[in-house]
């Protein structure tokens, strides 16, 4: 099996590339140190179709498929070097996938549209204070009232919450049932009474994303604000679970091929004891594990994107190539620092951004350490009969 883009794969990748190069990266340091969101050029990628291209066109989109979706997002990782701007993308066409999975065609036809333009900011939120990994030890909770349901509780680090318009909020409304129909998807909106948001919170890198708070308090919401049916809520999680794990991957094979050609580049130019640095053997290595891990990283995000892309269940195959691309990335960010001396530790060479956004990828979308517990249990390992499932 030859794993080749179609010409139209690799004329959109062009064009997406040299649009990146071009506008996106003005400033990123700047922007990194203020920690400010880049609405403007939010704005631009949303003109740029980036937004919309697995959307069917009926709902404003331009009904691209999986694979190229995700080649579009390999490439915007790849020339983007603003990672919380490209995060903060994704989050976007993931709360479109989940609505666009889930949801009833009025909902669809209703609220895709401003997905695919961006006119409208997403964000989804499931994380709590006391609840992470164990997503569905979560304490927020809807309950049935008239026509609608009182949704109380909080959620934390969510990404876009601070400047979100709308929010997808997953709460129980069946405490009792747990993972089998106890949970639900709502959206909520900017303006509901009882719904507020917290300001950004403070991070380490993925500075241009914002992700802060969010506050439910007897938060009514009509009937028709349920996404997917009363219960559905674990199912869906799951299912949008190995979306995620196959776009974010994505962007992240796209950065780690951006730090290998950065480390590759500086290692030919910079000499020691009369000699470009890449001629000793401990530079070289850790570049050829940079290239290995990039041409592995490929075979494992493009399968997971054809398996998702034809409905398929992909558990296995959206854990791994979301968790040995991000560690890949992580190690790669580790590595480009070293090879590139005292200046790797300077911000002026942009190595420290990359290592600091990235170390972000082995926690958001399920720890490394929850994808590894979904592979073992998928190599066959039975979890022991007190464990709760990840
Ligand atoms: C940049 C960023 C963006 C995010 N965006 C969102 C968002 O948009 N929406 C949202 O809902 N959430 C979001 N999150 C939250 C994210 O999903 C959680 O941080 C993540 O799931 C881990 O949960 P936790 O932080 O509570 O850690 P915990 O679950 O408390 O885990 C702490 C440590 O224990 C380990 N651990 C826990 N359980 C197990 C286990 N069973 N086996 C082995 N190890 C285990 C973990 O791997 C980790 O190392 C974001 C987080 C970050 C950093």
């Amino acid at each position: 099996m030859e794993l080749t883009f179609t010409e139209e794969q690799a004329e959109i990748r062009k064009t997406i590339i040299s649009f990146a190069q071009r506008e996106l990266n003005i400033d990123v340091a700047e922007r990194d140190k203020a920690g400010v969101f880049p609405r403007g050029l939010w704005n631009r990628c949303a003109e740029m179709r980036i937004l919309a291209s697995l959307f069917p066109e009926p709902y404003g989109g331009d009904g691209f498929d999986f694979t190229t979706t995700v080649s579009i997002f390999h490439a915007l990782g790849y020339a983007c070097k603003d990672s919380g701007l490209v995060h903060s993308l994704i989050t976007q066409v993931m709360c479109g996938i989940l609505i666009h999975l889930f949801a009833s065609r009025d909902q669809a036809a209703r609220l895709l549209p401003d997905i695919a333009s961006g006119r409208l900011i997403y964000a989804q939120a499931i994380t709590e204070p006391g609840s992470g990994s164990d997503a569905l030890a979560m304490r927020t909770t809807a309950v049935k009232k008239g026509d609608g349901y009182l949704l109380n509780g909080s959620k934390t680090m969510i990404s876009n919450g601070p400047i979100a318009d709308r929010v997808l909020v997953f709460a129980a409304t069946d405490p009792t049932k747990k993972a089998l129909g106890g949970f639900s998807c709502f959206l909520v909106s900017t303006g509901d009474a009882g719904f507020s948001q917290g300001k950004p919170i403070e991070k380490m890198g993925l500075r241009t994303l914002m992700n802060g708070e969010l506050f439910l308090s007897d938060c009514y919401v009509p009937a028709d604000a349920l996404i997917g049916r009363e219960g559905q809520g674990a199912i869906l999680f799951n299912e949008v679970m190995e979306w995620e794990r196959t776009l974010i991957p994505a962007c992240l094979l796209g950065e780690l091929e951006r730090v290998l050609e950065e480390t590759v580049q500086y290692a030919q130019e910079r000499e020691a004891f009369d000699r470009p640095i890449g001629n000793f053997q401990a530079v070289s290595h850790k570049i050829a594990n940079m290239k290995m891990n990039v041409e592995l990283g490929k075979l494992a995000l493009y399968h997971a994107a054809a398996l998702k892309g034809s409905r398929k269940h992909a558990a296995l195959e959206t854990s791994v190539a979301k968790l040995f691309i991000s560690e890949s990335l992580k190690q790669a960010c580790l590595d480009a620092v070293q090879i590139h001396g005292g200046y790797g530790y300077m911000t002026e060479y942009e190595v420290e951004r990359e290592l600091r956004d990235s170390i972000a990828s082995t926690i958001y979308s399920g720890t490394s350490e929850i994808q590894a517990n979904i592979i073992a249990r998928l190599a066959g390992l039975k979890p022991h009969a007190t464990t709760k499932l990840s």
